[in-house]
């Protein structure tokens, strides 16, 4: 690959741009620049000695390395910042390189300016060997060198400008909202921030900018997005950490079908900007339909081994673990050779998921079924079980029954256990996942619970049911929608409500009195007082939109300064404790744990 089609050097360099105290950059230089007189600037990579004064030595910039051969370079060191001018030669023969880019060419007749001397690195500059996650985060600066954060890196920014270009062109205005804020309704905990002028005040920074966006609609913006960095006080994963940045985005006079096309767009311009390849058109299906077919919310379409309804097969059984609200299965092609060993383990993940037990079932030759429990089977539920899942000889099926969210969610995580392939194999599978329900649970005070935020429209067709009480509230639907892509929530929106009288009814509804929805969301309300257009929107991460076009499973490694698992940074050593003086000036005072 060219440094061009790197993306690390625009055809025709980089246009507009001084030069600076170089000429040209390493890893561009081919074949063709022979005979050119080059000054480069960037850090020595390697010294290979060649003979008694002459050296190799490996000089690396954002573009790549390439090789100088240097007169007296006894004092050049590994990561030593250089500039180098010298005369582009073709290698001797047979020497060429042909793994590098450069490999062609050399510089030679080298004068060497030092520019800085280094240390040697607490871990070497490249991306051969794994370093500990702690020594990579506390020299990020180092780590940011490496081939794999440069290239990340550089993907990332093309997202964001792919995304850019692309709400752009849909005519949405990019609006910043403040950080400084009151809290946002996303559900996870706030950080706060104390405030000086008013001792024993809080702002909340953003969780996201839900409310301000919903403000710009009815400040007429008609179409909004923003690169929006957001904080949640939530445990942190591979897919999470506390400060993440979104795709956000709000557009009035449109409902889900505009949204739907808007962020499709933005997704795929961004993933043809990083891949060459646009993706496929999106499919879409529904919340009840991923949940029964994937067991997940979020469902991995790179893979097969769907979930397959059995309740039917089951009505009259006399076998007491089966006598359950759902029943459903998996077949795993020439699954039967898994050891006893191996699903003894899965049936214990499957009880830590939440299941009474996992049940399995091998298909023998002769198409009859080996299982602790096929005694308690009658022949028309064994032929019906094999009918189902379309069981062939060699085959391994699992079964669960409880409720159906139960049943679905536990066989999703064994579907996953089983069959997901790593992050960067498969291509990209972008699925929407709509008509989502409205409440994800009934609370213990009975009250149910929101699936995405308060603000969310319930489904056009679910009005009727919204009069029902405790768990009949659970069938509502809303107009509510995610976007995932390879099994992993990329992000959610929905249509909101934009009628003060709606919004009461549903505040009432989540136990939200009139006082707490004024006190915590009265400006929203106030606002739409006086004139809010309909408006629907939505928000997705680009960390890990980055992180699965780089073929990366944690979101670290797109990020430049990312905190640990246990959200600390070990570089800048945050979070430290204050000074007494600016405690006292905040008014707080910390207690002793
Ligand atoms: N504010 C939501 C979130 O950050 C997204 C949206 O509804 O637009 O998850």
């Amino acid at each position: 690959m060219s440094a061009e089609e790197a993306g690390t050097v625009p055809a025709g360099g980089f246009s507009g741009v001084a030069a600076g105290m170089r000429t040209r950059y390493c890893g561009e230089l081919r074949a063709d620049d022979d005979g050119a007189q080059v000054a480069l600037c960037g850090w020595v990579d390697r010294r290979r000695e060649h003979g008694e004064h002459l050296a190799f030595v490996d000089v690396r910039d954002r573009t790549g390395v390439v090789q100088c051969v240097v007169d007296g370079a006894a004092d050049l060191r590994s990561e030593y910042v250089v500039r180098v001018t010298g005369t582009v030669r073709h290698r001797p023969e047979g020497t060429a390189n042909p793994v590098l880019p450069t490999g062609e060419v050399e510089v030679g007749d080298c004068e060497v300016e030092v520019l800085a001397r280094a240390e040697p690195p607490p871990f070497p500059v490249d991306d051969r060997r794994d370093v500990d996650e702690t020594l990579r985060l506390r020299h990020r600066y180092v780590d940011l060198r490496r081939d794999r954060l440069q290239r990340n890196l550089r993907l990332r920014a093309r997202v964001n400008s792919a995304l850019r270009r692309s709400m752009e062109g849909h005519g949405f205005v990019e609006v910043e909202t403040p950080m400084l804020i009151a809290s946002t309704p996303e559900g996870a905990r706030d950080f706060v921030v104390p405030s000086r002028l008013s001792p024993g005040a809080f702002y909340a920074l953003p969780q996201s900018p839900q409310l301000f966006k919903q403000l710009c609609m009815v400040g007429g913006l008609d179409r909004y997005y923003q690169i929006a960095r957001c904080l949640r006080d939530e445990d942190l994963r591979a897919d999470r950490q506390f400060e993440f940045m979104q795709l956000d985005m709000e557009a009035s006079f449109v409902g889900q079908e505009e949204v739907l096309t808007f962020v499709s767009d933005a997704v795929a311009d961004a993933t043809e900007a990083v891949t060459g390849v646009r993706p496929a058109q999106m499919g879409r299906i529904t919340w009840r339909d991923a949940l029964d077919r994937y067991g997940s919310d979020k469902p991995d379409t790179r893979f097969g081994l769907e979930l397959v309804e059995l309740t039917p097969v089951f009505a009259g059984t006399g076998f007491n673990a089966f006598k359950a609200p759902c029943v459903k299965g998996i077949r795993v092609p020439g699954g039967a050779s898994t050891t006893r060993n191996q699903l003894d383990s899965l049936t214990d993940s499957a009880k830590r998921w939440g299941a009474k037990g996992l049940v399995w079932m091998k298909v023998e030759p002769d198409g009859t079924l080996t299982s602790p429990v096929a005694k308690f089977l009658s022949e028309p539920e064994q032929v019906g079980i094999r009918a189902s899942l379309a069981a062939e000889p060699g085959d391994l099926l699992l079964l669960v029954a409880d409720e159906w969210l139960r049943t679905c969610h536990v066989l999703g995580l064994v579907r996953l256990a089983l069959g997901r392939p790593p992050v960067n194999e498969g291509g990209h599978h972008f699925l929407w996942v709509v008509d989502f329900p409205l409440f994800e649970a009934i609370g213990d005070d009975g009250r149910p619970v929101p699936a995405h935020h308060p603000f969310t429209m319930p489904h056009d067709d679910d009005w009727e049911l919204l009069a029902g009480e405790g768990e009949a509230l659970l069938a509502v639907r809303s107009q509510a929608y995610d976007l995932t892509l390879n099994g992993w929530e990329l992000g959610s929106g929905s249509v909101r409500i934009h009628r003060p009288d709606v919004q009461r009814r549903i505040f009432a509804l989540l136990g939200i009195g009139e006082e707490e929805a004024s006190a915590k969301f009265g400006f929203l309300l106030d606002a739409f007082r006086y004139g809010a257009p309909p408006h629907a929107g939505f928000a997705f991460g680009i960390d890990r939109l980055a992180a699965l076009l780089a073929g990366e499973e944690n979101i670290r490694e797109v990020i430049a300064f990312p905190k640990t698992q246990s959200g600390t940074d070990p570089l800048t050593g945050a979070p430290t404790p204050i000074d007494p003086a600016q405690l006292t000036e905040l008014g707080l005072r910390v207690l002793p744990r």
